[in-house]
């Protein structure tokens, strides 16, 4: 395998800095398994500062920086300028993750939806897609509420849904607005990822590890790392009845297409 692109993922994550895995080594891994680009995904001030520099490191890998709504409530507002700072660097490709969680608190939903506003904003400004991170307590109400916003700012330049495992209603619910839905480990594992796999339109696919969050089976109870990616292809390209390279080849362009790689030269 060749060419995949994995469009969310975190080498700026703590877990690989307390095991002393370098961005390089993660990288240099994932080529062994096919994955040619890599966006490494900021969730934080200090993530997406490291994103940008695992970026310039490595000519693969691209970044995107944002606030994640389970980190929104430590930040004040300067951090939203301190992102909007950052969104200037080279190969800073997009603002997330941003978006809503109401897993894991009631707490803080005020807060969430307005630093998710405030990037929006900020993609807007830099005419930069989002990545989107929307995790639901069990009823449908976060992606009431995030379609609800996303409808305030229909200048965006585009969107993807990462991670998404709401059901099909919601799924094309987001595919109107123009939105991409990537997909991860889960689907080895999570019922509504398979059918939004097996029923979206080609041209708004991507793939995604979520490293080191998300490892697909028979990993699922280690760290996982993006190397394993081609297990989602694999799946993906069962659910659909086409070969593997037909989904990486597809995902890529699409990647591509949303990032504004085409054309784009590596720093
Ligand atoms: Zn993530």
């Amino acid at each position: 395998m060749a060419g995949i692109y994995d469009v969310h993922c975190h080498l700026n994550d703590n877990l690989y800095i307390e095991l002393d895995i370098s961005s390089s080594e993660l990288v240099r891994d994932a080529k062994d398994s096919g994955i040619d680009l890599l966006n490494c995904v900021g969730y934080d001030v200090k993530s997406s500062k490291l994103a940008i520099i695992q970026a310039e490191k490595n000519s693969q890998v691209y970044a995107l920086v944002g606030i994640h709504p389970n980190e929104a409530h430590l930040f004040s507002d300067e951090a939203v300028e301190q992102i909007d700072f950052l969104a200037n660097a080279n190969k800073v490709v997009g603002i997330g993750e941003i978006g809503l969680d109401y897993s894991r608190s009631k707490r803080y939903k005020d807060r969430q939806r307005k630093i998710f506003r405030d990037q929006l904003n900020l993609a807007i400004k830099h005419n930069l897609p989002v990545c989107l991170h929307f995790h639901d307590d069990g009823s449908d109400q976060v992606y009431r509420d995030g379609l609800k916003i996303l409808k305030e700012f229909p200048k965006l330049k585009g969107a993807m849904l990462h991670s998404f495992a709401g059901p099909w209603a919601v799924a094309e619910e987001f595919l109107n607005l123009g939105c991409y839905l990537s997909f991860n480990g889960d689907i080895t594992n999570n019922k509504n990822m398979r059918e939004a796999a097996t029923r979206i339109p080609w041209n708004r696919m991507l793939v995604e590890s979520d490293a080191p969050y998300k490892a697909p089976r028979p990993y699922e109870k280690k760290i996982n790392y993006p190397r394993f990616l081609p297990v989602v292809i694999n799946v993906i390209a069962s659910l659909r009845n086409v070969s593997s390279e037909v989904v990486i080849a597809t995902t890529s362009d699409n990647g591509r297409e949303l990032f504004g790689l085409n054309g784009k030269k590596d720093a």
